[in-house]
Parts: C-alpha cells; sequence; structure tokens
C-alpha cells in the first residue's frame, strides 16, 4: 500500500477529543507555580505532563502528540512566544492549541504572542474559571478540526477507492504507480504488474443476475487481497471486471508465479453468491521491468499496454491462464536487431 494511504489510516487512531480530557502539556519554570497549575488541572480532570522551559516542551512534541499546550511566556532556554512560534512551523499529528500566561497584559505584549502562534492567554495570576473556561474553547476548536480531519480522511478514501470492491481506482493507479516506477528505478528494484480480467463475466450476469455478479466482483477482490503482500502490492480495480494487481520489489519470474497463485486461488473453488454458488476463473497478464530495476526510458503507459497485450493473449489461449512479457527482454532483443 502506498505511502499516503498510511498517513490517512494513522490521522483516524488520533483520540476522540469530543469526549475524553486531552493531556495538557504544561511548561512553567517557576516550581511553585508548575505545582499549583498542575493540581488545578488535574482536578478539573485533565492528565498533566509539566516541564519547566520551551526547550523541554518540544522535546516532550516530539515523541507524543499533545492536544492542549499551556506554556508561561517567561522562561529559560526557550520562553512561551519562541515555543509558540516553532510548534506552528512543525508537522504534528494534530493541531495543537496552544495557551499563553502571561503577567503582563500590555495589548501590545498579547499582540505579540497570538501573532506567535499562540490561540489564547490567560494574564497571571491565574484566574480559575477562567483558564479552565478558555481551555473548554480549545477543546471545542481541537474537536472541530478532529472532525475536519476525519471528513478529509473519509473523502480522500472516498476518491481513490471502488465503492463496490474496496480497490483502489484508476485516479490513485495513475497517481501513485509513476511513483512506484520513479522509487523502483532509483533503488533498482523490479517492478511488475499483473492484469486479470474475470473470464466471460457477461454470461455470468446473464446466467446468475448482476447482482450476483456484484458478489462475485466482492470476493474476487478479497482472494486477490489475501493472495498479495499486504504492505507493499496492490490492487486496482481497472475496469468493470478487469483488475491490476502492481507488485514492487517483484521481478517478472516472482510476478508470474503470483499470477499463477492468484488463478489457481480464484479457480480452486466456486464463489458463494446469492444466486448459489458460481465457478470463476480469470485470465492473467504479466508486464515486468528487467531484474535490476525500469530503466530510463519504461513508461507507465508500457507496463500497463504489455500487461494488457499479454492478458490479451491468454484470451486468445482460451482462458484461465497467465501469459507475461519481461520489458528488458525486448529491449534486449531490439539491441540486437
Ligand atoms: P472475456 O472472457 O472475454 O473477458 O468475456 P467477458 O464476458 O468477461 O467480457 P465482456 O467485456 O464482454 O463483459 C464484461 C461484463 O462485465 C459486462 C458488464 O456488464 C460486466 N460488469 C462490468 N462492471 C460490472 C459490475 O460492477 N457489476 C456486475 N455485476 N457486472 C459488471
Ligand atoms: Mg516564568
Ligand atoms: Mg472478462
Ligand atoms: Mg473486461
Amino acid at each position: 500500500m502506498a505511502a499516503d494511504l498510511k498517513a490517512v489510516t494513522h490521522v483516524t487512531e488520533l483520540p476522540d477529543l469530543g469526549n475524553a480530557a486531552p493531556t495538557i502539556l504544561l511548561a512553567e519554570d517557576d516550581p511553585v507555580t508548575r505545582m499549583l497549575m498542575t493540581r488545578l488541572l488535574k482536578k478539573a480532570g485533565y492528565e498533566v505532563d509539566a516541564v519547566s522551559n520551551g526547550a523541554e516542551a518540544l522535546d516532550r512534541m516530539t515523541h507524543r502528540y499533545y492536544p492542549l499546550l499551556v506554556t508561561d511566556w517567561e522562561m529559560p532556554e526557550m520562553d512561551g512566544a519562541t515555543l509558540c512560534r516553532t510548534v506552528r512551523s512543525m508537522q504534528l499529528d494534530g493541531y495543537v492549541y496552544a495557551l499563553l500566561l502571561t503577567a503582563r497584559d500590555a495589548k501590545e505584549h498579547i499582540i505579540q504572542g497570538l501573532e506567535a502562534g499562540a490561540d489564547d492567554y490567560v494574564v497571571k495570576p491565574v484566574h480559575e474559571p477562567e483558564l479552565l473556561a478558555r481551555l473548554n474553547t480549545g477543546r471545542r476548536i481541537l474537536a472541530l478540526e478532529a472532525s475536519l480531519r476525519a471528513a478529509n480522511d473519509r473523502n480522500r478514501i472516498l476518491s481513490i477507492t471502488d465503492s463496490l470492491t474496496g480497490a483502489f481506482n484508476r485516479r490513485y493507479l495513475m497517481e501513485q504507480l509513476p511513483r512506484e516506477l520513479d522509487r523502483c528505478r532509483r533503488y533498482a528494484y523490479p517492478l511488475a504488474v499483473l492484469m486479470c480480467d474475470i473470464d466471460h463475466f457477461k454470461r455470468i450476469n446473464d446466467g446468475y443476475g448482476h447482482t450476483a455478479g456484484d458478489d462475485i466482483l466482492q470476493q474476487f477482490v478479497a482472494r486477490i487481497q489475501n493472495s498479495i503482500r499486504a504492505t507493499s502490492d496492490w490492487l486496482v480495480r481497472y475496469g468493470g471486471e478487469e483488475f491490476l494487481v502492481v507488485l514492487p520489489e517483484t521481478s517478472y519470474a516472482n510476478a508470474l508465479s503470483v499470477a499463477e497463485k492468484i488463478r489457481q486461488v480464484l479457480a480452486a473453488t466456486p464463489f458463494v453468491t446469492r444466486a448459489g454458488p458460481v465457478p470463476v476463473t480469470a485470465s492473467f497478464g504479466v508486464a515486468a521491468s528487467g531484474v535490476h530495476g525500469p530503466d530510463l526510458t519504461l513508461k507507465v503507459e508500457t507496463l500497463l499496454r504489455t500487461a494488457d497485450e499479454s492478458l490479451y493473449r491468454s484470451k486468445e489461449d482460451g482462458r484461465n491462464c497467465t501469459t507475461g512479457i519481461e520489458l528488458a527482454t525486448i529491449k534486449a532483443l531490439l539491441a540486437n536487431a
């Protein structure tokens, strides 16, 4: 699976900021104030990790995500405003709502803090109900941000997958295959794709009904997913009953074995549909770069066209079989011609 989808699933694991009180990172250099603030926040139901300056706070933030940051302004090593500015420049797992504690309430001072990246401020000595009310405001904003992020993640998944089968769609293929090709070229790993197409699917639809056909498409994808490497291989619904498996770091010979394994898994047992069991076979076309990786001339279109031509040969040869072409071989043949 490609990297950006991993990011998508990672983000959905964020804590539910709408309900549970989030952990607060508290940065305060004065030990007595730090102790009192910690006690106050804990009494209000928050988990608190307390540190004594901005540099320590930053160190903590590189190890885990803190949705709420409460920071004193005046501190040794790194002050609160610099901490806020630095946090805003970092790539973190979610938004950090930063509340600045300041002993000075002059307008220019407060503007300076907000411009540094603080979301809000509380003037010291801290008035407890005011602090808690401002933290609640922060939690509302964090909950909103988390729901927007989740909606974005859902939209991203919808935009790159096929709704019937859950396989990736063509848009994702055309976005990711060039990257996969570049990566394999850079590291000199072979890259293979295999195209497969269900045999006589029109007849199956006609004989068992279109909804039974849909059942088959879903199980077809599930059987292929179970036969490929979950971490690196990925599956695309290329057309109606035509699929493409991308196999990075896979040689031509290995790709042929993968295709044969999938072909046999598909043919071995009938598919269970609402219209009863249906025997299904598919034909395969493999295209792969040479074993030392794609050369500079190899294009995504060539890889796809070659897989399609191989698939066509499998159909011509009677279906339920695998044909393949190693693109390095073609290049070598042309060079020798
Ligand atoms: P071949 O062995 O040559 O591939 O024959 P075929 O019948 O599989 O190929 P053809 O291209 O003639 O027919 C493909 C069929 O796939 C026709 C179309 O209705 C069906 N199909 C495409 N998308 C879907 C879908 O989402 N659900 C169902 N049930 N059928 C679909
Ligand atoms: Mg201080
Ligand atoms: Mg077909
Ligand atoms: Mg087809």
